[in-house]
C-alpha cells in the first residue's frame, strides 16, 4: 500500500514520503472570521479533515494546522457595521465556526492558530524578508510605512500558478491607497488608518497583509518545509504563490512538499461565494439535511473536481445516509437477537476484499468517489447476511468492526459519534444542566444545550424530566 497525492506544484501524481518518517505536517488554510461559512467553505474544511483521518488510520503522526484569519478589511468593515470590535466578532464567528464543524464531524485542528496572536511572529518573517532584499517599505502621507513583497526580486514567483512574471504582469491591478514600485507587487504591511485595529511595528503603527500570516504560522508550528498544504483552487493564486515567495525568500528552502487544492462547489454553474451572494450557510444547510448527509454529499465526489449543489443531490445523499445507518442498527439489533451457529469465512474473506479497494481507492489521491463506493458495497453484503435467521458471532465482529474502522476515516455513518457521544455522558450533562438551571446558571445551562446541540443531541423539556434525542 502507498499513497500518492496530486501535487498541484508538479501537475502530476506522486508518491507521498514525508519529511519525517511516520510523521506528516499538514497546513490547512482556515476560514476568515467574519461570518457564518458557507458550504462552499464546508468542502475543504471537510475534504482535508476525511484526508488527515486517513493519514492517521494508516498509522501517521499528523499534526494538522488549520488558522482563522481574525484580522482583515472584511473583518474591519463587518466589526464597524455592528459597532463591535474586530476581535469581539471574531470571537463570535469562531465559536461559530466550531458549532458548525463539530456537528460536520470535522476533528479539530492540532493546532488552530490566529493571526492577531502571532504578530510577533509575522513582524520577524517581514523583517527577515526585507533583510534579505525581497521586500521594501514605502512610507504613507501619515508617516507610518507599508511593506510590498517585491516580486521580481523572486526569480522562481508564478511556479505554483504556472504563470510567467510577465503574464502576470499585464493582469496585476494597484488597490486604491497602495504605493507600490510594481503593480505585481503585494502587501506584507499595511500602515495603521483611523478606525482601524494597529499594532506596533518597526515600520511604524499598522497590521498585515492576508498572506504572511500562514508563512508566519506554518513555519512556527510546522517548521520551514511542510508536507501537506490545502486549501481551495481560487486559493492557488494569488495566496499561495505568495505564501511560497514568503516563506522560499527567507529560507532558501522548500516550503510545501505537495500542494492540494479542492474544486469548487458550484450552484448554478458558478462558483458559491459570499461576494455573488449565491450561498448557503453551513448553519442552513444542516437546519435542512443530516450533516451526515452534507459530509457524504462531499465525499460522493473526487475532491479535485468540481461539484454541483442541488437539493436532488443533497437529498440522495440523505437517503444514502437513512441506509447506512439502518445497516448500522440492523446489525446491533441483530446482534441482540440472531447469534447462532454457522460459518463466516465466507464472508469475511468477501469483506477483506473490499476492504482492499477501499484501501486502493484513498491510496490513489484519496478517491473518497470511489471509497464511499466500497462502503456501499459492504453494507450491501451485511444486509444480504442480515436475512439469515441465525448468525455466527464471527460475522458481527467482522461486519461491526469493518464499519466502524472506515466511519472513522469518512464519518458518514454516525457511529464514532455516538460512540463519543455515550448515553451516560448525556445524562450526566443534563444533570449538571438542571442543576445550572436550579441556581439560575442559565448562561451555564444554555452553553450545555447548544454543546449538545452542535453534536446533534436535542433536549426536550417535558413535566416528566429533560428527555434527549440524536439527530440524524
Ligand atoms: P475563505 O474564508 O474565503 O478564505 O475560504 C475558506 C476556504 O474555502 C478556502 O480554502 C477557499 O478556497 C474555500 N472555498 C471558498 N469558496 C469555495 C467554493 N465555492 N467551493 C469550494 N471551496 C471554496
Ligand atoms: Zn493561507
Amino acid at each position: 500500500m502507498s499513497l500518492v497525492l496530486y501535487n498541484d506544484l508538479t501537475r502530476k501524481k506522486e508518491k507521498f514520503i514525508p519529511v519525517r518518517e511516520g510523521c506528516v505536517s499538514f497546513y490547512s488554510c482556515g476560514p476568515t472570521v467574519y461570518d457564518y461559512f458557507h458550504i462552499g467553505n464546508a468542502r475543504p474544511f471537510i475534504v482535508f479533515d476525511v484526508l488527515r483521518r486517513y493519514l492517521e488510520d494508516v498509522g501517521y503522526k499528523v499534526t494538522f494546522v488549520q488558522n482563522f484569519t481574525d484580522i482583515d478589511d472584511k473583518m474591519i468593515n463587518r466589526a464597524n457595521g455592528e459597532g463591535i470590535t474586530v476581535s469581539e466578532l471574531a470571537e463570535r464567528f469562531i465559536a461559530e465556526y466550531y458549532q458548525d464543524a463539530d456537528a460536520l464531524g470535522i476533528h479539530r485542528a492540532t493546532v488552530a492558530p490566529r493571526a492577531t496572536e502571532h504578530m510577533s511572529e509575522i513582524i520577524g518573517i517581514i523583517r527577515n524578508i526585507v533583510e534579505k532584499g525581497h521586500a521594501y517599505e514605502v512610507k504613507t502621507p501619515s508617516g507610518d510605512g507599508d511593506v510590498y513583497f517585491d516580486v521580481r526580486s523572486y526569480a522562481p514567483y508564478g511556479k505554483l500558478s504556472q504563470q510567467s512574471i510577465d503574464e502576470l504582469e499585464a493582469g496585476a491591478r494597484v488597490e486604491v491607497g497602495e504605493i507600490k514600485r510594481d503593480p505585481l507587487d503585494f502587501a506584507l504591511w499595511k500602515a495603521g488608518k483611523p478606525g482601524e485595529p494597529s499594532w506596533e511595528s518597526p515600520w511604524g503603527k499598522g497590521r498585515p497583509g492576508w498572506h504572511i500570516e500562514c508563512s508566519a504560522m506554518s513555519s512556527k508550528y510546522l517548521g520551514e518545509t511542510i508536507d501537506i498544504h490545502s486549501g481551495g483552487v481560487d486559493l492557488v493564486f494569488p495566496h499561495h504563490e505568495n505564501e511560497i515567495a514568503q516563506s522560499e525568500a527567507v529560507t532558501g528552502k522548500p516550503f510545501v512538499n505537495y500542494w492540494l487544492h479542492n474544486g469548487f462547489l458550484l450552484i448554478d454553474k458558478e462558483k458559491m461565494s459570499k461576494s455573488l451572494g449565491n450561498f448557503m450557510t453551513a448553519r442552513a444547510a444542516r437546519e435542512k439535511y443530516p450533516p451526515l448527509a452534507i459530509r457524504l454529499f462531499m465525499l460522493s465526489a473526487h475532491y479535485r473536481s468540481p461539484i454541483n449543489f442541488t437539493s436532488e443531490g443533497l437529498e440522495q445523499a440523505a437517503g444514502g445516509v437513512t441506509r447506512l445507518r439502518n445497516c448500522w442498527s440492523d446489525l446491533l439489533y441483530a446482534r441482540g437477537s440472531r447469534v447462532g451457529e454457522g460459518d463466516a469465512s465466507a464472508f469475511v474473506k468477501e469483506l477483506e476484499e473490499l476492504d482492499a479497494r477501499f484501501y486502493e481507492a484513498m491510496d490513489d489521491d484519496f478517491n473518497t468517489a470511489a471509497a464511499v463506493g466500497v462502503l456501499f458495497e459492504i453494507v450491501k453484503r451485511v444486509n444480504t447476511w442480515l436475512k439469515k435467521d441465525s448468525l455466527p458471532i464471527a460475522f458481527f465482529e467482522a461486519a461491526e468492526s469493518e464499519l466502524r474502522k472506515l466511519d472513522g476515516i469518512l464519518g458518514v455513518v454516525g457511529i464514532q459519534k455516538s460512540a463519543d457521544s455515550g448515553a451516560d455522558e448525556i445524562e450526566g450533562l443534563i444533570q449538571e444542566r438542571d442543576t445550572a438551571r436550579k441556581n439560575r446558571d442559565f448562561a451555564r445551562s444554555d452553553k450545555i444545550r447548544d454543546d449538545l446541540l452542535a453534536r446533534g443531541i436535542l433536549l426536550e423539556d417535558t413535566p416528566q424530566g429533560t428527555k434527549w434525542k440524536r439527530k440524524l
